[in-house]
């Protein structure tokens, strides 16, 4: 298969890690027999000093022509860097924001895996874990209370704040279609989030997600509150398998998933649109603290590359075996300095190793 994928190297870290899964990828293809090929597009802190804006027409105009786009993070040292000085729409972060709705970004994806090697890293008791668990959040990335109108006004001489909480059911129905589906190449599992029981948007959520599960016979679902949700993550987190919820929900349950799972280094995600196209980056931002240094994690960035072959191009089996492939490398015991066992811990088969030589490992596995 040929295809054409847009790379947004980004800042900090992203050059480094986005590399190390270009290597992965492009093992994919000589094992596999693909041609990916890569166009370099401009976007964050590194557009900002190129081209004096964070996101560019023509930026915007590569990745719709590309079947999927591979990120790393944008963004520079929030204290510190003279992007932050600049008014708010030319800031790195602007660009992403702009480009996700460009690309009609509705579905945010984001896997909380629990690798057996890094149960250290896990906060919760070893009864809790068990075998491990493995979960899909799935978040609406377009809609809800971060897109809503909003206003900030003096009402009879009190300063009044209001954020509305906005759906319509098309909304709904796309993202749990989405959800269903991803269902079906997962354990076949949905557990719908919402506050039904104190909001108007959440009772319409879980109506159309009642008539869309009608489409999946296959699939079992069932309607948890958002609170539940939050306790049931680190008191059972093995029960969930597609966890579908709307955006700010989502935004706090995913950071509390992926938290229980360990080192932001390895969070993948994915932000999908309607068509096969996604944009696949790390769930983490551009380490300004440690950029440079050749020590990141590139697991995360190449676990997202991953999610690429599965979501955007259907090709599982190489999915899997880019999976596998870091699951080998785990478990032959190479780490980066962020996920090596805590001080005090047993060392025996442990290594530690920079960006660049996860990458070759990985690559070698596949
Ligand atoms: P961060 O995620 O960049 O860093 C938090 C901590 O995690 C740091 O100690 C960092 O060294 C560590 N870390 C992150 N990724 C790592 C990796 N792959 N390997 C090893 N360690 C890793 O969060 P922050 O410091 O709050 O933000 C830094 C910049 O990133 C800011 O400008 C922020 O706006 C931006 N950001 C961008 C995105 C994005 O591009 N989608 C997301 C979040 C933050």
């Amino acid at each position: 298969m040929n295809y054409k994928i847009g790379v947004i190297y980004g800042d900090g870290i992203g050059p480094e890690v986005v590399r190390e899964a270009q290597k992965v990828l492009d093992k994919i293809c000589a094992t596999y027999g693909h041609t990916f090929t890569y166009e370099e597009i401009l976007m964050g802190g590194c557009s900002i000093d190129a081209t004096g804006v964070p996101l560019t027409d023509q930026a915007i105009a590569q990745a719709k022509a590309s079947d999927a786009v591979l990120m790393g993070s944008i963004g520079g040292n929030t204290a510190t860097s003279p992007w932050y000085k600049l008014a708010p729409e030319l800031r790195p972060e602007a660009g992403l924001l702009k480009l996700r709705k460009e690309l009609n970004l509705f579905a945010n994806l984001r896997p909380a895996y629990l690798y057996q090697e890094l149960k250290g890293a896990c906060p919760l008791r070893d009864d809790i874990i068990g075998d491990g668990f493995d979960m899909m959040i799935m978040r609406e990335l377009t809609g809800g209370l971060y897109f809503g109108e909003r206003s900030t006004k003096e009402i009879d001489g009190v300063m009044t704040a209001c954020d509305s909480l906005t759906y319509n059911e098309n909304e709904i129905r796309r993202i749990a279609k989405r959800g269903f589906d991803i269902a079906m190449k997962r354990r076949k599992k949905v557990t719908s989030v919402d506050k039904a029981n104190v909001l108007d948007s959440s009772r319409l959520w879980r109506k159309v997600v009642e008539e869309v599960a009608m489409d999946y016979p296959e699939v079992s679902y069932e309607h948890m509150l958002v609170d539940n949700c939050a306790m049931q993550l680190v008191k059972d987190p093995k029960q969930f398998d597609v966890i579908l919820t709307e955006n700010m929900f989502g935004d706090i349950l995913s950071d509390e998933a992926s938290m229980v799972t360990g080192s932001i280094g390895m969070l993948s995600s994915a932000s999908l649109n309607e068509t096969k196209f996604g944009l696949y980056e790390p769930s983490g931002g551009s380490a300004p603290d440690i950029a440079g240094k050749g020590i990141a994690n590139p697991i995360a960035t190449i676990l997202s590359a991953a999610m690429m072959l599965r979501y955007s191009f259907d090709l599982d089996k190489e999915a899997d075996a880019v999976e596998s492939a870091v699951k080998k490398a785990l478990a032959d015991g190479y780490r980066t300095i962020d996920i090596m066992p805590r001080e005090g811990d047993n060392l025996d088969g442990i290594t530690q190793v920079g960006t660049d030589k996860m990458g070759d490992i990985i690559c070698s596995y596949i």
